[in-house]
């Protein structure tokens, strides 16, 4: 049986360091020997260090929003994966929908991220899904593959070990609404398809294939009980301690 697994994006909040260390420490606080699931949170660059030291041994894990490719030298602003294990980061995610459509990162580029993650040994969330025109055009399934497809390549079966599916519909994302859970489920028993003719079915049987998109605490129960929905990837109410802790502690 695969390990549930929820994790938050912060993307680019709370506002300040302090405030990243006070949500840290409530959400770490609500993850005990009885919380379902394994936890991660994705915090800004800047609050990374920070925010190891406020979930302290909790268990909770702490992440990078996304990690270039090279190593070091003149890439101005860019953060390389050593940075962050330096920091005590062990997770990344990639292809998020805002690296796609907003800084241009193209299925190429995070294939380029996925792979030096982990090559570094550090647990990758590839994020996939459609727009909403995609959507509209009934191109849910085709876009998802293509996306696996190209993100994953070169990616070997023993490494699918240190991968993480996120399906999040970019129509679903900071908008309150959220994908029906049944449908949800399709995409994702598709997905375990597309991992399955890539890595054969007992390695697909493994990989765990979070749902992003607009995951509040009236929702999260729904999803968690689909058999082919894994986990949670939530933006908006990973910052607010209360709703995130409920999140974590889905009742299944
Ligand atoms: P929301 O939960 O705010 O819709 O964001 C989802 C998301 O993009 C997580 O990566």
């Amino acid at each position: 049986a695969r390990t549930p697994f929820i994790a938050g994006n912060w993307k680019m909040n709370p506002g300040t360091k302090n405030e990243a260390i006070a949500l840290g420490k409530e959400i770490a606080s609500s993850f005990s020997d009885s919380t379902p699931c394994e936890v991660a949170l994705f915090a800004p660059y800047p609050f990374l260090d920070a925010t190891v030291g406020a979930v302290g041994s909790s268990g909770v894990k702490i992440g990078a929003e996304m990690a270039f490719v090279e190593e070091k030298g003149a890439f101005t602003a860019a953060v390389s994966v050593s940075m962050i294990k330096s920091l005590g980061c062990n997770w990344a995610l990639a292809g998020h929908s805002e690296r796609r459509c907003l800084f241009g990162e193209t299925d190429e580029d995070i294939n380029k991220q996925v792979l030096n993650l982990l090559n570094h040994d550090v647990g990758c969330i590839l994020c996939i899904g459609e727009t909403q025109a995609e959507y509209e055009q009934g191109l849910v399934g085709p876009i998802c593959t293509t996306q696996l497809k190209k993100n994953l390549l070169g990616v070997t079966a023993e490494q699918m070990a240190n991968v993480v599916i996120a399906y999040e519909p970019v129509w679903a994302i900071g908008t309150g609404l959220t994908c029906p859970a049944s449908e949800a489920q399709d995409v994702h028993a598709t997905c375990r398809g597309v991992l399955a003719d890539m890595y054969g079915a007992a390695i697909a049987d493994t990989v765990r294939i979070q749902y992003g998109g607009s995951v509040t605490p009236e929702t999260v129960d729904e999803l968690m009980a689909k058999p082919d929905i894994d986990g949670a990837l939530v933006g908006g109410a990973s910052l607010v301690a209360e709703k995130f802790s409920r999140i974590i502690n889905f009742k299944v």
